[in-house]
């Protein structure tokens, strides 16, 4: 089957790889339809690794996707051959202790598929079919197409983020970076809160969408009239900071903006 490896920086590769048909009793293969491109896929594109995880291999990049199944999992019979589902890529321990707390998303032993955080690395969805666990797959209602469920799991890490910061309702909400989580956290906060939601970035394309989808305001740190603009929405600052860019000098930026008492989530 075909797939796009990473190779190393700049350097992805559209090669022929064995069809992973030998599947275990918990696994299916999945088809896959759609795949998103996270930032982090971005890193390892641009600079060949990210942070502390330098692949030590060629793997497939992609942790956003969808697809069907197209082979079933004896142990599974509701997913039958041909059901739409979206991939959840983390597989976490089970065994430690943050599993066991129901907090798998803190796992320190987590697989992660399209990923070099671990050694061998797992293959993403860059690839016309991945073998996964079934517990993995989700069915997809008809109403969501393959390339809405793959934003799914950027959507998640958003809910999340918002049941961190607590009850939105008659909250303001400042979010700095307006990526694909930025906007997500705008589309997802709007529906619990009528005050302002502002995002904030640097890059003007990125604002623009933001506009474009209903943002109250979408600022630029660098234009002269940021803080002005920004003091008059929330003379006393704002509820919640959700810190979606991954800037490291953005909390420190921010932080006055934020009301006393007000609550920072970091994405
Ligand atoms: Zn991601
Ligand atoms: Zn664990």
């Amino acid at each position: 089957m075909k797939s796009y490896l990473l190779y190393g920086k700049k350097d992805v590769r559209y090669c022929d790889i064995p069809y992973p048909d030998d599947t275990a009793d918990n696994e299916v293969i999945v088809k896959i339809k759609s795949v998103g491109i996270c930032g982090s896929d971005i890193h390892y594109y641009q600079d060949g690794k990210i942070g502390d995880f330098i692949p030590r291999e060629p793997f497939a990049l992609g942790h956003e996707l969808s697809g069907v199944i197209e082979k079933e999992s004896s142990l599974y019979p509701e997913l039958k051959k041909g059901t739409r589902v979206a991939i959840n890529p983390s597989r976490p321990c089970k065994t430690c202790v943050h599993c066991q707390a129901e907090k798998q998303n803190l796992c320190p032993s987590m697989k992660y598929i399209g990923s070099a955080s671990v050694y061998p690395h797992l293959n993403g969805g860059f690839s016309e079919y991945i073998k996964i666990p079934a517990e993995n797959c989700v069915p997809l209602k008809d109403f969501i197409s393959f390339e809405m469920a793959s934003l799914l799991e950027p959507l998640s890490v958003v809910l999340h983020a918002l049941n961190l910061a607590g009850d939105l309702e008659g909250k303001s909400v400042l979010i700095t970076g307006a990526g694909t989580i930025g906007q997500l956290c705008h589309m997802a906060a709007s529906l619990y809160t009528s005050e302002p939601i502002v995002i904030t970035d640097i890059r003007t394309p990125a604002l623009e969408k933001a506009t474009k989808i209903g943002v109250k305001a979408a600022l630029n740190p660098l234009e002269s009239d940021f803080e002005a603009n920004l003091t008059s929405l929330a003379p006393y600052g704002f509820d919640i900071l959700l810190e979606a860019s991954g800037a490291s000098n953005i909390l420190t930026n921010t932080v006055k903006f934020i009301k006393k008492g007000g609550k920072i989530v970091q994405l």
